[in-house]
């Protein structure tokens, strides 16, 4: 029989399974209490009978994740390569900020989706992670520098509603307050625009922030730089944003990364504009980071605040995001899959 992965498990499925094995509630309570402090071995639980922890080792193992890597940028952004149980390896960045730390983890060890401009599609996919190897990045960095995560973004490698049911595990995990207790509201899943997934988020009712890799304000642009724009096209994609808007009340931020001569035209600020006109949404002007082999080239700081004085005439509000970490290549789309250094 295979080892079950406690740490994605629910507490109720911990306890259930453990009646079946005849433990006692208050020894669960015990165990449940470890494992939400972040102890990764059975021996390090001292308080339960040895006896008791070589049987639990029989039935239950941990995954999680460890540091193979760390680079310290000079804004002190930190990036870390971890590998997993099986060697894959995967990244993730902290950033300080002025209301704490955030962290942008990764949901899945490579990607499928392959969008032109983004190193992590370029490496191919691996495999999907589970909620505790998840958990585990945050953790981990937790203990190695001696914070705590107060922010997560999912914008690390990997398209996280390509993972979708681990995924809402892993956030129902760290938003219980019996665990990391990570406000709903302090999270931004970030998704290139799997739009079935997208339905399914809004029935979820979480609190979370929905971000959308967006990028092109039409097809013909779109398609051109995201393969996922050949399933579902820029108006399936609206319309999915706008149902979630309702169903949740949360403004949505779309994400837009700005390539000279591709999507930074002022005809493309405006037919933006009026695509997402009225809409309970904010938008992210995102300057293009330098990735693997992708011949494009940013767009100039002019362009960029040209495009964002037209997003305003439509009442849009659109910000330019700062990059942190580039001189560790810890910025979006620079985390790639490498099995032997960190990326760069
Ligand atoms: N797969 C998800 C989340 C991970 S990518 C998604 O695509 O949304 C996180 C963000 O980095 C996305 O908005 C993505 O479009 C952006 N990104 C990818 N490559 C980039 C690059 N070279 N420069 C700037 N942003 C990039
Ligand atoms: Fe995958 Fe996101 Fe990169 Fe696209 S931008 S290849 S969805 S990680």
């Amino acid at each position: 029989m295979d080892k079950k992965d406690i740490k994605s498990m629910f507490f109720e499925e911990i306890f259930e399974d453990m009646s079946k094995k005849f433990i006692e509630s208050y020894r669960v309570c015990q165990v449940y209490d470890w494992i939400t402090k972040g102890t990764a071995s059975f021996d390090d639980m001292t308080n339960l009978p040895k006896a008791l922890r070589e049987e639990l080792k029989l039935s239950y193992r941990f995954l999680g994740v460890r540091i193979k890597e760390k680079k310290v940028s000079l804004d002190s952004t930190v990036k870390y390569l971890f590998s997993l149980y099986d060697e894959e390896v995967i990244e993730a960045v902290i950033m300080k900020y002025k209301h704490g730390y955030s962290m942008c983890i990764s949901t899945q060890a490579g990607c499928k989706m392959g969008c032109a401009f983004c190193s992590t599609g370029k490496g191919g996919f691996s495999r999907n992670l589970f909620p505790s190897e998840m958990i585990s990045q945050i953790e981990t960095a937790q203990r190695d520098l001696g914070i705590k995560i107060s922010n997560v973004v999912f914008m690390g490698m990997g398209e996280p509603l390509d993972n979708y049911s681990n995924v809402i595990k892993f956030l129902k995990l760290i938003t219980s307050p019996d665990h990391l207790n990570i406000g709903a509201r302090h999270i931004s899943l970030s998704t290139c625009g799997i739009v079935d997934k997208i339905y399914s988020l809004a029935r979820e009712k979480l609190q979370i922030t929905l971000s959308v890799s967006l990028h092109a304000p039409n097809d013909g642009i779109r398609s051109k730089i995201m393969k996922i724009n050949n399933k579902w096209g820029v108006n399936e994609l609206i319309a999915s944003c706008k149902h979630y808007t309702q169903q949740t009340n949360r403004r949505i931020s779309f994400e837009y990364v700005m390539i000279k001569d591709v999507n930074d035209s002022l005809d493309s600020a405006n037919e933006l504009g009026k695509l997402l006109q009225g809409m309970l949404c904010h938008v992210n002007l995102i300057p293009l980071n330098n990735s693997l082999s992708c011949e494009w080239q940013t767009s100039s700081p002019n362009d960029i605040y040209r495009f964002k004085n037209v997003l305003e005439k439509y009442k849009i509000n659109a910000t330019v995001r700062r990059t942190l970490g580039k001189d560790i290549n810890g910025a979006c789309g620079q985390l790639r899959y490498n099995r032997t250094q960190i990326g760069g």
